[in-house]
């Protein structure tokens, strides 16, 4: 274990400053590639939270950020936009260090999250309200939207910028102000990102960053009454929790849960195409992705062919150093997750689906968290491998007979959060698209998404959209006016 005290340090970021904890504890966050701590991160506590959330409610009611045009906050956002992309290597390490994220995969997605904050600066002036031609004579009336207020954004560990993205562009664009508490596991990104918020010139107290745990930070935050929205990114339990928590104060909520998608192949697919889809559906990430395609539904006809193709083209994916540009596979994001991977595989096993390829950690390769990419054949959908979110790279392959089972097989999960098709069939790709339920279902592809996109789930993956032009209404109020002529 490293000296702590010669680690950095990273303080909360409120109302423009990085201060010191409340609490004046520090926790360390760890390496998962090698296993070391690296940072130690400011242990919040509900005072940290009030500070915050005073903060953000002082920038909301008074001063330059209420009086600005949503065109100059436009501005702002674009500015921001420039600075990621500008610090996007930085940023990047920081993943890298903190999840384990691949640098093949992290520096272009941490850019083109500056062209996701870019996105909302041009929608942040282009919200229209609408004249409402009404049954009553003598009065006119007008919508106007007026942004909610304090948004809180709790975020979980496997993509930490993107999602605080997804939530903190729109609802500045808006005209919102946020707390943002990042996951406990990869907390540092989110306190370099607030920095990146003072250069580009926000007010004070516009955007602030309270680091900790769920219940010392996140709970506070969650209960506090000058906080308006929740965002939320996480697990269904947490997400039952905040939602709980939100009714109770009458909050709004946008939800973001897990998955367990059916990526379906057909025997008349094109099958070079449907390989690499599938791969990339389970195992980009290392699996620890909400929409990754965890269950394979396969028609009977081709089983044993993709099976064979999945197996060969797995077997060389390289795992190893996440900073090295060849590395396909990192190692898993955090320790308790590396251990509830492998209970899953051990169930998986005492179920009875049969272990094809990997299965295993991988000590050999050092300290990292190392999960070898792994396929389960003979998958009955009612296992508990089929049914809940494991977060790692392990893959479920189910058989089906037609489309009708690939449909009652698909929708035969809690959650609905995304599924791909593989044929060359329109109406097959209709008929499934159509039924299954699910926020988003790709066709003869895999993980297409888009800041211009609407992405969130049905059923128990969530509640709400993020991404697209309408998401920022997740922000805002309608304020009805009528005016007597
Ligand atoms: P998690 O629910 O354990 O934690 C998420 C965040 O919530 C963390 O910051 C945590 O500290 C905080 N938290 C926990 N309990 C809380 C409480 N009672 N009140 C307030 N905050 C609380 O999730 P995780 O393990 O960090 O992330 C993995 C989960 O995230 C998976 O289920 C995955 O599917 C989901 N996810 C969903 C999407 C999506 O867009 N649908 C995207 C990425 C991840």
């Amino acid at each position: 274990m490293a000296n702590t005290a010669t680690l950095p340090h990273y303080g909360n970021y409120i109302d423009g400053a990085i201060v010191p904890p409340a609490s004046g504890e520090y926790f360390p966050t760890e390496n998962p590639y090698t296993g070391e701590a690296w940072a130690m991160i400011a242990r919040g506590n509900k005072d940290d939270v009030q500070a915050a959330v005073a903060a953000a409610h002082r920038a909301f009611e008074k001063g330059a950020w209420p009086e600005m045009t949503a065109s100059e906050r436009g501005r702002l956002l674009w500015r921001l936009g420039d600075l990621i992309i500008a610090n996007a290597q930085h940023l990047a390490d920081i993943e890298m260090r903190d999840n384990g994220k691949l640098a093949s995969e992290v520096v272009a997605q941490v850019r083109y999250m500056g062209q996701y904050f870019q996105y909302y600066a041009g929608l942040a002036d282009k919200v229209q309200s609408q004249v409402i031609p009404t049954d009553k004579k003598g009065v006119f009336c007008y919508t106007k939207y007026e942004a909610k207020g304090v948004v809180a954004v709790i975020t979980p560990w496997n993509s930490p910028l993107t999602l605080t993205s997804w939530k903190l562009a729109p609802l500045l664009a808006a005209g919102c102000t946020a707390v943002i508490k990042p996951s406990e596991f990869t907390s540092a990104s989110a306190v370099e990102l607030g920095k990146l918020f003072e250069q580009a010139g926000f007010p004070k107290g516009v955007v602030n960053v309270v680091t900790g745990f769920g219940k010392e930070v996140g709970e506070p935050l969650v209960a506090h009454p000058d906080v308006a929205h929740i965002g939320f990114t996480g697990g269904e339990i947490a997400g039952q929790m905040i939602y709980e928590q939100a009714a109770k104060g009458l909050k709004t909520v946008t939800l973001e849960l897990g998955g367990k998608s059916p990526n379906i192949v057909f025997d008349d697919a094109d099958l070079d195409q449907a390989v690499k889809g599938v791969v990339s559906g389970i195992f980009a990430a290392t699996g620890q992705s909400c929409q990754a395609g965890s269950r394979l539904l396969v028609q009977e006809s081709i089983h044993d062919e993709l099976i064979a193709r999945l197996i060969d083209f797995v077997s060389k994916a390289k795992l190893g150093d996440p900073t090295q540009m060849d590395t396909q596979i990192g190692p898993v994001a955090t320790r308790p997750q590396f251990e509830k991977v492998l209970s899953y595989i051990e169930v998986a096993k005492s179920e009875g689906a049969k272990c094809v390829l990997g299965g295993k950690a991988r000590p050999d390769l050092g300290a990292g968290l190392f999960v070898e990419p792994t396929i389960f054949t003979e998958v009955d959908n009612s296992m508990r491998i089929a049914q809940e979110e494991v977060f790692g790279p392990v893959l479920s392959v189910i058989k089906f007979k037609d489309e009708e089972d690939a449909i009652r097989i698909g929708n035969d999960v809690l959650y609905g959060l995304a599924g791909a098709v593989w044929t060359q069939s329109l109406h097959r790709a209709m008929l499934v698209t159509d039924k299954l339920k699910a926020g988003t279902i790709w066709v003869n592809n895999y993980r297409a998404t888009s800041f211009t996109a609407p992405f969130g789930g049905f059923k128990r993956s969530g509640i709400g959209r993020e991404s697209g032009s309408e998401t920022i209404k997740e922000y805002l109020e309608t304020k009805c006016v009528w005016i007597s002529t």
